[in-house]
């Protein structure tokens, strides 16, 4: 498959793989909780094969096939027998890169994006390479089944979507969007959502249609039965039911373990809509999530995010635990008692600022466990819109994922000389930056506001420091900064925080605060300033589009910070050859001219903010944010160097003499598959479930 046009379907063989380090924060945690988050992670597991069978017909069988592969003898004794066998380095690879593939992604679609990928080994030889298994016949069957699908790139076949450009297996083939469109606005009639259901649809010789709406559960029954002209609505449950009753066992064991009573009754209702297929239940359980304020073990788990489904509206199976980081957090609370202090530091007087210090509700959390299609750096959740709107969501801070990504030393743009200082110290520096910007910079800030009984929450002698004069303008009652700022809110919200993090890191008693004193502490400084000047001059453009501008709101953020600091000559970006680009800071300029800039810059945003002032923002903010020349031609080298989507080797728990033991692996593609071959302890039961639910909706697809 060297053919040039198949590149975008297949991960490079140089696939960077990376590990989620979790091991300090685990340690932290009570003998408890430990049992409560291995529990939690056994239920994420097993549920997140469910996802197999969200993405497309063959994940399942592909996933087993691999698996039973993989567990027949360790990857290194294999590899040997196949280097002897005349394969090449290469061609094994090839073929480890396409199972870790198929694991991190739940299934033979990336989990960003969205497309498939296929080996990057021609089918003959990885055929041949398959059959130096000792269990090969065994496995030949299985083989025969989904090896031409293994490498289909046919239209319909290379991307998730609604047929027949695209597949899905949250609808069956014959589904429209018109379709869906009907049966949506039946169920809304109803009043029932359609996170956890998937929508089959059979048409009868007399043309009379039938919509199953299945809902996953252990329990298998008909709900309901409705009948309108030729068309009949069936509301069944029993969807994924061995997979999801088993999460119901593996949560059902969390019970004994839970810190509070929110968490055991938030676990009820989990195993509830698990056995029975209610949502209700399933918010009912998000419902008490949201009480759980600040548990050492966090999780979440269910039907969840809708991006894979065609229609947007069904959810796609997510599990994960993860643990409070408690030497970190430590550090993020001292920063916190200290933030009084350090909020006159900032470059705005007195009244600009909150006359209480409020903390932003954010703890930093290591993954654990993280099972689905992929893991983000963050989520706000639950997404039901009834819960959001009047009782609230957490928005949850995944600290180790960024890190983990670091691991792999690929920097371009830089010097020889500042590569190696990121490699060690751009973990510090991130921690740094993290603490600032959330709980200063989100939390830093007054808006002036008139009040409903028309008193105004400042002084009438407040004067804006950018003009000497009275306040021109401040928010009237009812107003929020979200209506007011609109689609600007939250990258110039994000640039403001991110702001604060780089002025607030030139301080001394911060830098304390995180263990870095004297010249170690300008090193960390600088780390952190060349670190936000690379993200958003060097790799900004990553996330920007012609004809669609930004995609990211701290990747704007960044690039806006990177040209003040460009204009103030504290950085640079050069090109010194076709391909290449450089991104230097002056070292020496950080503590005077780039203090300065960042300071000037930042007052204006907070100002204009507290002011309500969007026409000043606006000017302001998109002066820097707008990508000309050379930004545009500087672009294509941006993309060229782009690295692949890392894959990340997860940890895995077992319960020793009712002690929690961790397993570590390494951060390699053999580290991975064993990884995966060790996760699960009764492998052949799964098989069998995976096969069987494949088979039994193999006509719909
Ligand atoms: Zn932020």
């Amino acid at each position: 498959m060297s053919n040039k046009n198949n590149s975008q379907y297949i991960l490079p063989n140089d696939q960077p793989v990376v590990s989620l380090e979790v091991k300090s924060a685990f340690e932290g945690l009570t003998e408890k909780e430990k049992l409560y988050a291995h529990y939690i992670s056994k239920a994420s597991w097993h549920g997140g094969l469910i996802t197999l069978l969200q993405t497309s017909p063959e994940s399942g069988p592909i996933f087993v096939f691999l698996h039973k592969f993989l567990s027949a003898q360790p990857p290194t004794e294999f590899k040997s027998i196949a280097l002897n066998s005349g394969f090449s380095e290469d061609e094994i690879t090839a073929l480890f890169v396409y199972a870790c593939g198929v694991f991190t992604n739940a299934g033979n679609y990336k989990g960003f994006g969205d497309t498939k990928f296929i080996p990057n080994i021609e089918k003959q030889r990885l055929e041949a390479l398959l059959k130096l298994s000792p269990i090969w016949s065994e496995l030949e069957p299985l083989w025969k089944q989904f090896k031409d699908s293994l490498y289909d790139l046919e239209n319909g076949k290379s991307c998730l979507g609604y047929g027949p450009s695209g597949i899905t297996t949250y609808l069956s083939h014959n589904c429209t969007p018109k379709d869906n469109e009907k049966v949506q606005n039946w169920l809304k009639s109803e009043k029932i959502e359609c996170y956890n259901t998937r929508l089959f649809k059979t048409v009868s010789a007399d043309n009379k249609t039938t919509y199953e709406i299945r809902l996953a559960s252990e329990e298998k029954k008909l709900l309901k039965t409705h009948t309108e002209g030729d068309t009949t609505y069936q509301i069944t449950c029993g969807d994924y039911s061995p997979l999801i009753g088993q999460v119901a066992k593996d949560l059902q064991q969390a019970i004994e373990y839970a810190a509070n009573e929110n968490e055991v009754n938030m676990l009820k209702a989990y195993i509830s809509s698990f056995k029975t297929g209610s949502l209700d239940d399933h918010k009912l359980g998000s419902r008490y999530w949201i009480k759980d304020k600040g548990p050492a073990v966090e999780s979440y788990i269910g039907f969840i995010e809708t991006y894979r489904d065609p229609a947007g509206v069904r959810g796609e199976f997510e599990g994960f635990v993860a643990v409070v980081n408690r030497a970190m957090s430590a550090k993020f609370s001292t920063l916190v008692s200290n933030a009084e202090k350090f909020l006159t530091l900032l470059p705005w007087n007195k009244g600009f600022e909150k006359d209480k210090f409020l903390k932003p509700d954010f703890t930093s959390l290591d993954v654990l466990t993280f099972a689905g299609s992929g893991i983000p750096a963050g989520i706000n959740i639950p997404n039901y819109d009834e819960i959001r709107q009047s009782e609230g969501f957490k928005n949850v801070s995944l600290g180790n994922v960024i890190p983990a990504s670091y691991q792999s030393a690929v920097t371009p743009f830089l010097t020889a000389e500042d590569a190696e200082l990121f490699q060690k110290w751009r973990v510090p520096a991130f921690e740094l930056q993290v603490g600032l910007h959330e709980l200063l910079g989100h939390g830093s800030g007054k808006l002036l506001r008139k009040e409903l009984d028309g008193t105004f929450n400042f002084p009438s002698t407040l004067l804006d420091p950018l003009t000497g004069k009275p306040p021109s303008s401040f928010y009237e009652p009812g107003d929020t900064y979200d209506t007011k700022f609109g689609p600007l809110s939250s990258s110039y919200e994000e640039c403001r925080a991110e702001a604060v993090g780089l002025y607030l890191s030139l301080e001394p008693n911060v830098l304390k605060i995180f263990g870095h004193e004297g010249e170690q502490a300008d090193i960390v400084t600088y780390v952190n300033w060349l670190s936000l000047v690379w993200a958003g001059a060097g790799k900004g453009l990553e996330l920007w589009e012609p004809g669609r501008g930004w995609l990211q709101a701290h990747a704007q953020a960044r690039f806006v910070l990177a040209r003040v600091l460009i204009q103030a000559g504290v950085a640079s970006v050069t090109q010194p050859t076709e391909t290449d680009l450089l991104v230097t800071l002056d070292r020496s300029a950080i503590k005077g001219a780039g203090r300065i800039a960042i300071g000037q810059f930042l007052l204006q945003l907070q100002v204009y903010k507290a002011t309500g002032d969007l026409e000043k923002a606006q000017a302001l903010y998109n002066h820097y944010a707008e990508v000309k020349e050379p930004w545009l031609s500087w672009r294509s080298i941006v993309l060229a160097n782009k690295q692949a989507r890392k894959m990340f080797v997860q940890v895995n728990t077992s319960v020793e003499e009712n002690a929690v033991k961790l397993k570590y692996y390494d951060a390699s593609l053999e580290g991975l598959v064993q990884s995966w071959v060790e996760r699960f302890s009764e492998p052949q039961s799964f098989y069998k479930a995976l096969l069987d639910l494949s088979k039994a909706d193999a006509n719909h697809f």
